[in-house]
């Protein structure tokens, strides 16, 4: 008996089914389309990623085949290719024909507060209209599991440790739909204006803490906020801070999780430490721009000494350089 293996990336075209202005820096737009009943997570969401590719302004979305998409979406010639982008899924919503996937996206620019968004995604988002189409990589439902894409991992631990900026607040809302009602611990969400602060649920036991950046340094409010959380000393230094784009952009990568580390140290064994997390252990989960996200991971592993096998550090974007 042979059988078909099947793909577990879901490549469509994702057609805007509805366009809804969240808050000033906020636009959440509703997909749907042909395959779109196949579209998974079929649990939580968490913070499943997906890929978008925005279509090269007046050409189409490209077509490929699913299985080496990639290369195939690399040997398009530059004009034909459009870019590719990584988003959250913040819901996946409805059945059959009605099913659609939900994504948040963030109106970046020079000037957040009306001014023109920066970045292909973002100045898409900020136009986006009913009918338009871009194309959509996401995990088959019933395969997600293969696609990947999904690190939120708390194993047993009780306490957690939530970080997110504007970028990571649809996948940070998206983890807080799926807490279970005993949840303890804290969430830290910065994001450009008070009018961004946005309906999260959070269970009793999360203490949410929302900030508005306003014009003080990104990232250095949620230190000093993790520091008076975690009860450790002010430092100086995280006041002033004021990562300059030029430098941003030497950064290597900042991707660590139990299973994977961009620093290519060795977490080979930490799934099994993972395993035996207490129920009285810390987890983190830390999300946003790499700068911040490295800040919190010498805040957290360094001076807190968190262990590194309980806390998924993810650079979501660096400042300075498209992605
Ligand atoms: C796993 C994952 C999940 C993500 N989920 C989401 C999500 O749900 N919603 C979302 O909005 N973003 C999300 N992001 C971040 C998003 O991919 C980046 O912000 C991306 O750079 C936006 O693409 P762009 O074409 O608008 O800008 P790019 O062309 O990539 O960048 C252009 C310029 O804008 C800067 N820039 C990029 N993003 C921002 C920002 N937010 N604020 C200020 N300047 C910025 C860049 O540094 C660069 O200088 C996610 C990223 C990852 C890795």
């Amino acid at each position: 008996m042979t059988t078909t293996a099947v793909n577990p990336v879901l490549l469509l075209t994702a057609v805007v089914r509805g366009v809804e202005r969240l808050s000033p820096s906020f636009v959440r737009i509703r997909f749907g389309g042909d395959g779109f009943e196949h579209v998974g997570p079929e649990g939580a969401t968490l913070d499943q990623r997906v890929k978008l590719i925005i279509p090269t302004p007046g050409r189409g979305v490209p077509r490929l085949d699913p299985s080496g998409w990639y290369a195939a979406w690399l040997a398009l010639p530059e004009d034909e290719r459009g870019v590719l982008r990584t988003y959250t899924a913040r819901a996946v919503e409805g059945e059959g024909a009605d099913r659609r996937l939900v994504v948040d996206f963030v109106l970046h620019g020079p000037d957040a507060h009306g001014g023109a968004a920066a970045g292909p995604a973002g100045a898409w988002a900020d136009e986006a209209r009913v009918g338009d189409e871009i194309g959509l990589l996401a995990p088959r439902r019933r395969h997600e599991r293969d696609f990947g894409g999904i690190e939120f991992a708390p194993g047993d631990a009780r306490r957690l440790v939530l970080v997110a900026d504007e970028t990571a607040v649809p996948a940070l809302a998206s983890i807080a739909d799926a807490l279970p009602a005993d949840a303890e611990g804290v969430a830290v969400l910065e994001v450009p204006d008070a009018a961004d602060f946005l309906d999260v649920r959070f269970p009793p036991g999360i203490e949410a803490h929302w900030i508005a950046r306003g014009h003080r340094a990104r990232g250095s409010q949620t230190l000093a906020t993790l520091r008076a959380c975690l009860r450790l000393g002010a430092d100086a230094s995280d006041a002033g801070r004021s990562p300059s784009p030029g430098r941003a952009a030497d950064l290597d990568d900042v991707w660590e999780t139990a299973l994977f580390s961009s620093s290519g140290d060795d977490v080979a064994d930490a799934p099994e430490r993972a395993a035996h997390l207490g129920p009285e252990d810390t987890y983190a989960w830390v999300a946003g721009d790499s700068d911040t996200v490295k800040a919190c991971r010498r805040l957290l592993v360094g001076e807190a000494g968190l262990p590194r096998h309980q806390v998924a550090f993810m650079g979501y974007w660096k400042q300075g350089r498209a992605q």
